[in-house]
Order: C-alpha cells, then sequence, then structure tokens
C-alpha cells in the first residue's frame, strides 16, 4: 500500500521515506486503511480516536528511536499510545508510536526498583514485584501502562528519554 503522508499539510513524505522507515524498524508500520492500522490505533477510552498519518508499533527503544528522528526529518507531530485509557488528541495527520511490544521487565530486590519498558501494564508488574514482597503504589485499573501513569511518575527514579538526539539516560 502506498503512503497517504504526503497529503498532511506542511509534509512531504512520499512512500519511499515510509519504505525506509519500515526497513529501519522491527515492528509493523501501517497506513490509514492498511491491514493492522484500526486494530493498532484502537483506544479502550472510547471518547478518543486515533486517526494518525502513520503507525509505528515500535519492538523496542532503537524503534521508538527511528521513528521520532523520521518524524522530526519529515515535519510530522509524534504522538504516544500506552494503553489508551486516557489519551486525548486525535494525532491526526502525525506519527503514533505504540509501545504494546515493550515488554520487558527487571526487578532489582536489592535496590527495591523495577526496570519496566514502555508498553508493560500494571498487571504484569505486580506478580513480578510480588515475588520480592514489593508492592508498587498503583491505581485501581491494572490494565493502564505503568509508564503512563501520573504516579509511576511520582515514584520514577530514572527514565529513558528517547529523542531525535544521540541517545541519553537521564538519572535521579
Ligand atoms: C475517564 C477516566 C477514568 C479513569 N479511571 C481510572 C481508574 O478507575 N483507575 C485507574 O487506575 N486509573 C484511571 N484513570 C487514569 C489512567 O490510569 C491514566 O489516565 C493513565 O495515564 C492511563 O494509562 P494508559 O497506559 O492507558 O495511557 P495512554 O492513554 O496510552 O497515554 C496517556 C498519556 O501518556 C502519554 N504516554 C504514554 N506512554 C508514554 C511514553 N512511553 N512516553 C511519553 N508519553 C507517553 C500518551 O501520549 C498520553 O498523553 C482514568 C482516566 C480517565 C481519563
Amino acid at each position: 500500500m502506498s503512503a497517504d503522508v504526503s497529503r498532511t499539510a506542511g509534509v512531504n513524505w512520499g512512500p519511499e521515506d515510509v519504505e525506509a522507515l519500515r526497513r529501519a524498524v522491527q515492528g509493523p508500520v501501517l497506513e490509514p486503511g492498511s491491514e493492522g492500522y484500526a486494530a493498532e490505533c484502537a483506544t479502550f477510552n472510547l471518547n478518543c480516536g486515533l486517526r494518525p498519518a502513520l503507525v509505528v508499533g515500535a519492538g523496542g527503544a532503537t524503534d521508538v528511536r527511528a521513528a521520532v528522528r523520521s518524524a522530526v526529518r519529515q515535519g510530522l507531530p509524534v504522538a504516544v499510545k500506552s494503553a489508551a485509557h486516557q489519551i486525548v488528541a486525535s494525532a491526526e495527520g502525525g506519527l503514533l508510536i505504540t509501545t504494546d511490544r515493550m515488554k520487558g521487565i527487571s526487578v532489582d530486590e536489592r535496590g527495591r526498583t523495577a526496570r519496566v519498558e514502555a508498553g508493560v501494564r500494571w498487571s504484569e508488574v505486580l506478580p513480578r514485584t510480588a515475588e520480592f514482597g514489593l508492592a508498587p503504589i498503583v491505581g485501581s485499573a491494572p490494565e493502564v501502562g505503568s509508564s503512563a501513569t501520573r504516579w509511576a511518575a511520582a515514584r520514577a527514579r530514572c527514565w529513558a528519554a528517547v529523542s531525535a538526539m544521540p541517545p541519553t539516560m537521564c538519572g535521579g
């Protein structure tokens, strides 16, 4: 399927740019109308529909970085979808990065910390931390993303931030 992105106002991105992005990432790169696009854009919060010009189903931080760099190069706004309980804007004409495939979890018992990738939900964190008698402060909805919630941000010691610039780790 050829890309529709070039119709986005102020953006000059053709099918070859979409193909280059496809080659650069592990996860799917989906355009409106293509198989899988609707499922990738589906939201739990039905008050919010997503209509991005392009979706990248990120397989890991490398995919996120490639997607952000491409979007910046082409002048597309970027949106991120975790479990989509809250997402508010439609991402229309932009590039949506979905994080569902990013499922890495590791627990450091001595440090009483967990390291989670951007697609991990609380329901996936809790059994892992419970093995060590650790209980993160969570809300009542176990299927929301552990990285997308405000209380997680308040308790976070460190975030790996992905931008169009070279990768950095921010500690705290
Ligand atoms: C009507 C309503 C009812 C709610 N009820 C409950 C409830 O009963 N119990 C409860 O626990 N919580 C509830 N929540 C809160 C919910 O837990 C938060 O809104 C939570 O942030 C949703 O997580 P999500 O994974 O679905 O995030 P998403 O909706 O996918 O994303 C939320 C925001 O975070 C951004 N984002 C997501 N991942 C990243 C990332 N890796 N990097 C940068 N930005 C990112 C998104 O772009 C978006 O702006 C409710 C929210 C709403 C709107």
